[in-house]
């Protein structure tokens, strides 16, 4: 199964996909996560992305799609994977379609503007694993610290109000024209999430996943 989560900044992808790759075990395959990487390393690729992911700016297409294309040649990827963050814009959506890959489901996750900036401006994430937190949503049992693997929770340096708002522009600029896109080919289906927890957004994916 390959499947591309769509949906704003926020909307719930990640942890969606995280949930996804658990049922059907396959990969997540997260832009965000493979761009802050980079970033950590400090490869000149990294610095320079970091610099638009801080702005709440898309990195160049080339970039993030030759990280893509290298990433879906692993042999993990041959039972399918979740897109995650990936395409963001018709050009990737196009390049994506040139590496023959054949998309089997789109996820749209749709949340409310407002939602999105509170979510995101509260949001904590383990420096660890990933996990996701929130400063009055979703509270940790010891402050500051994960609960599922005690790493230390920080703000992404992107989820601060000016960026997050810059962040929805451009999501609403060159990314929702995607679900016109893949619209036409008939395999998008939506998911509503606003004012939804992840496992209630979760149990209509699964119904959408048909398992
Ligand atoms: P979010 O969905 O919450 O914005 P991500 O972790 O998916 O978080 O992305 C963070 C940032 O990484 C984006 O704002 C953008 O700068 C960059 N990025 C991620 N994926 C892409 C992509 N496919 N194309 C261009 N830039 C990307
Ligand atoms: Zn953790």
């Amino acid at each position: 199964m390959k499947i591309i989560l769509l949906g704003a900044p926020g909307a719930g992808k990640g942890t969606q996909a995280r949930k996804i790759m658990e049922l059907l075990s396959i990969p997540q395959v997260s832009t965000g996560d493979m761009l802050r990487e980079a970033k950590a390393k400090g490869t000149a690729l990294g610095l320079e992305a970091g610099r638009s992911m801080a702005k709440g700016e898309l990195v160049p297409d080339a970039v993030v799609v030759g990280i893509v294309s290298e990433r879906l040649k692993a042999p993990d990827m041959a039972k399918g994977f979740i897109l995650d963050g990936f395409p963001r814009t018709l050009a990737q959506a196009k390049a994506l379609h040139e590496m023959g890959v054949a998309i089997d489901l789109v996820l749209n996750i749709v949340v409310d503007a407002d939602e999105i900036v509170e979510r995101l401006t509260g949001r904590l994430t383990c420096g660890k694993c990933g996990a996701m937190y929130h400063r009055t949503f979703m509270v940790p049992k010891k402050e500051g610290t994960c609960d599922s693997c005690g790493g230390g929770l920080v703000q992404r340096a992107d989820d601060n109000e000016a960026t997050v708002r810059n962040r929805l522009e451009v999501y609403k600029q060159q990314t929702m024209p995607l679900v016109e896109y893949y619209g036409r080919f008939g395999s998008v289906k939506e998911v509503n999430g606003t004012g939804k927890t992840p496992e209630a957004v979760f149990n209509a994916v699964k119904g959408l996943l048909g398992s």
